[in-house]
């Protein structure tokens, strides 16, 4: 199992190296990871005058998957967009054809106070959010602005071929068949054609998944059933817009930044995994940064890419296990909790491992 590690700007060094530590400490326990670093982002620009270099290309292209920290800082802000840390994103995303992005959004019992939403209704809730990322509006043609009969007129192109869908809806029904096997696809198809299609295959691709019990919603109702009944969802697959409306608004649901992991996965499930938060400038070289949505994409890559459940339930178990223990990093601490810092964090994980 080869891992790119790949910590970039800002606070991530600091989160990836607690990471590392815990993928070390499987490692001694007879799991056979090789890793190897590379630069992505801002630390690129600085060492190669790039943000996704050919060294880094060729790493990730032989790696089984890769760990990134996260990218950017106000110091790259002024560079032409070709040189900023946020395309070397972009590019390792495209490079690596990752059209399937799985986005958890777990309120852990212990966190319940941190969310915005009464803790009655959160509280315990692990949504799965799987959003196709290389398609749909945000890439259809033809697009523009243009004039048209002396006015302005914008226009997109919502669209996606059954392949598209059925990839999409395969990585779904695969996470939904190793969670507690629900999955509810979200579409508009009472007015929009493209996600009627969308409807159509994913029903189709369901009937290779009977274990999976499948159900359909609107996406206007989808948002509004996440804040007032969240728990009532598993697994979510849904199209590029629709995913990236719906997953901030559910990872928002717990309030906590610092805890979520996400995957971003090809054809053949070799995947980049990262927190969903930034580099996080104002906390950088601090020890204060949470690294545990860091340790959690250990977990995820651990279970999606190289198929170690075991392993995977192990590191989350730990990650419970520090929770409810009063330790918290300052991003989730309440009074009556022990405050601790990035290092700290990972020595509790690593503790409790
Ligand atoms: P951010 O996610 O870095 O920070 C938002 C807020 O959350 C800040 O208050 C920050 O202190 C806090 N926060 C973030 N991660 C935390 C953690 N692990 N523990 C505790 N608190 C945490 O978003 P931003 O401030 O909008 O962006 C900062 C930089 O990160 C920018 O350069 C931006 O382009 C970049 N960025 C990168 C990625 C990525 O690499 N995937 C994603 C988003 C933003």
């Amino acid at each position: 199992m080869k891992i790119a590690i790949l910590p970039g700007d800002g606070i991530g060094p600091e989160i990836v190296a607690q990471a590392v530590r815990v993928l070390e400490a499987l490692r001694s326990d007879g799991l056979g990871f090789e890793l190897e670093q590379g630069l992505l982002g801002g630390c690129a620009v600085d060492a190669l005058g790039e943000p996704f270099p050919e060294a880094t290309r060729r790493l990730v292209a032989a790696a089984d998957a890769a760990l990134l920290g996260a990218v950017g800082g106000p110091r790259y802000d002024a560079l032409p967009r070709q040189m900023r840390p946020e395309r070397g994103l972009l590019e390792i995303r495209k490079f690596l054809n990752l059209f399937a992005n799985l986005r958890p959004a777990i309120l852990y019992p212990e966190l319940a106070a941190v969310s915005t939403l009464k803790p009655d209704i959160v509280a315990g809730m692990d949504i799965l959010i799987v959003r196709e990322l290389t398609g749909d509006i945000y890439f259809g043609e033809p697009r523009g602005i243009e004039w048209r009969d002396s006015q302005r007129v914008g226009f997109n192109t919502m669209i996606y071929n059954e392949a598209e869908i059925r990839r999409i809806a395969r990585v779904a029904f695969q996470a939904a068949a190793k969670r507690n096997r629900k999955l509810c696809s979200v579409d508009k198809m009472n007015v929009l054609e493209c996600t009627q299609l969308w409807r159509d295959v994913v029903t189709e691709t369901g009937q290779a998944f009977p274990e999976v019990e499948l159900s359909h919603m609107l996406v206007d109702n989808a948002a509004m059933q996440l804040v007032r009944n969240p728990r009532q969802f598993d697994v979510m697959v849904t199209g590029n817009m629709f995913g990236d409306i719906l997953s901030d608004e559910a990872s928002m649901l717990t309030g906590s930044i610092g805890m979520l992991p996400s995957a971003s996965l090809d054809e053949n499930n070799k995947g980049l995994y990262e927190p969903i938060h930034g580099s996080a400038p104002d906390l950088a070289g601090k020890d204060i940064a949470n690294p545990l949505a860091t340790i959690l994409s250990v977990a995820m890559m651990l279970r999606y890419t190289f198929d170690q459940e075991e392993a995977a339930a192990r590191i989350e178990n730990a990650v419970r296990k520090v929770l409810a223990d009063g330790y918290r990093t300052a991003d989730i601490y309440e009074t009556g909790t022990r405050k601790i810092g990035t290092e700290a964090m990972g020595a509790a994980v690593l503790a409790n491992l």
